[in-house]
C-alpha cells in the first residue's frame, strides 16, 4: 500500500510557487497578492484564515487579512468586497466561510468578482468548471486532482465512486472526473444519502473518493483489494489522550481498509494539507491572468 502523502505533496507545491515568485520578484515584478475576509471570532475559521494568510507569506506572495466583527453588516460586507473586486493590488481573495446567521452567503458569493474568485465558489466559475472551461477549481477538488497526478494515478477508463454530493467536494469531484482531462477520462458514479446498496457499489470501484463527514464510514468489507481511496473527511472526535481533547479521523476506516488499499490518503496528512496549497496556485493563476496583456 502506499501512502498519498498530501503533506510532502503540498509542500512541493509552495516550493514550486516560492520559486516563481522569487524568478517574478527578480523580474523586478509585483507578486501575487491574496486578500482573505473574515467576520466573527470562530476558533475553528480564525486558525483556517491564519494558515492561509502565514501560508501566503512563506511563498512571497502579499496578503492582507480584514477582520469585520460579528455585527458586520450584509451591506458592509457587500461594500468591502466591493472595494477588493476593483483595487488593483488585490490579485484574489476569499470569503471565509461559513458567514453568521444574518449573512446571506450566497448573496456574498455572489458579489466576488469572477476573476479574483480564487475560492472557486462563484456561480459562474462553478458553471465554467461543469463546462470544462478554464476557471478556478476549489480547493479541494483540485488538490485531490494534484494529488491523482503526481502519484500517477491512472484514472481514464476506470470506475471512481464519490460518495457525498455536497458543492464543495463530491459533486465538483464527480463532474472533474468524468471530463476530458489528463485527471478523469473515469466512469464516475455519484453516490449520497438516498443510494441504495451502497456497499455493492463501492466494492467494485477502482476507485472510492469518500466525503461524507461520518467517521469510519467506509468499511474493509466495502471495498475490492487494490482500490484508491481518497478519504476527504476530516471530524474532530472527543478523545482524553490528546493534548487538545480530541483526534481528526477520516470516513474511512483506515486500518480495515489500508492492507486492502493500493493507495490510500491518510488523515491527517492526505487531502487536508492540499486544500491551501491549491489556493496559492489559484491566486498565482489569477495574477497570471491579470498580467497577461
Ligand atoms: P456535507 O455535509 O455538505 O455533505 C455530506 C454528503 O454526504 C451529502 O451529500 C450526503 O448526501 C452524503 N451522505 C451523508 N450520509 C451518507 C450516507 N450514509 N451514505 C452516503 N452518502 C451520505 O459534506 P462536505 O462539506 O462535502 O464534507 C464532507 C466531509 O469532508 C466532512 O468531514 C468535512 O469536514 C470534510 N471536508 C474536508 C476538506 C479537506 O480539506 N480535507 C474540505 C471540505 C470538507
Amino acid at each position: 500500500m502506499i501512502l498519498l502523502d498530501g503533506k510532502k505533496t503540498s509542500a512541493d507545491i509552495k516550493e514550486e510557487i516560492a520559486l516563481e515568485v522569487a524568478s517574478l520578484k527578480q523580474q523586478e515584478k509585483k507578486s501575487p497578492h491574496l486578500a482573505a475576509i473574515i467576520v466573527g471570532n470562530d476558533g475553528a475559521s480564525l486558525t483556517y484564515v491564519n494558515a492561509k494568510v502565514k501560508a501566503c507569506e512563506r511563498v512571497g506572495f502579499e496578503s492582507t487579512l480584514i477582520r469585520l466583527p460579528e455585527t458586520t453588516t450584509e451591506e458592509e460586507l457587500l461594500n468591502e468586497i466591493a472595494v477588493l473586486n476593483v483595487d488593483k493590488d488585490i490579485n484574489g481573495f476569499i470569503v471565509q466561510l461559513p458567514l453568521p446567521d444574518h449573512i446571506d452567503e450566497q448573496k456574498i458569493l455572489m458579489a466576488i468578482a469572477p476573476e479574483k474568485d480564487v475560492d472557486g465558489f462563484h456561480p459562474m466559475n462553478v458553471g465554467k468548471l461543469a463546462l470544462n472551461l478554464p476557471t478556478f477549481i476549489s480547493a479541494t477538488p483540485y488538490g485531490i486532482l494534484e494529488l491523482l497526478e503526481r502519484y500517477q494515478i491512472e484514472t481514464s477508463g476506470k470506475d471512481v465512486v464519490v460518495i457525498g454530493r455536497s458543492h464543495i467536494v463530491g459533486s465538483p469531484m464527480s463532474i472533474l472526473l468524468a471530463q476530458k482531462r489528463t485527471v478523469g477520462n473515469a466512469t464516475v458514479t455519484l453516490t449520497h444519502s438516498r443510494t441504495k446498496n451502497l456497499a455493492e457499489i463501492t466494492k467494485k470501484a477502482d476507485i472510492i473518493v469518500a466525503a461524507l463527514g461520518i467517521p469510519e464510514f467506509l468499511k474493509g468489507a466495502m471495498v475490492k483489494d487494490d482500490v484508491v481511496i481518497i478519504d476527504v473527511g476530516i471530524t474532530r472526535v472527543a478523545d482524553a489522550s490528546k493534548k487538545r481533547g480530541f483526534r481528526l479521523v477520516g470516513d474511512v476506516a483506515f486500518d480495515e481498509v489500508k492492507d486492502k488499499a493500493s493507495h490510500i490518503t491518510p488523515v491527517p496528512g492526505g487531502v487536508g494539507p492540499m486544500t491551501i496549497a491549491m489556493l496559492l496556485k489559484n491566486t498565482l493563476l489569477a495574477y497570471y491572468r491579470q498580467n497577461e496583456h
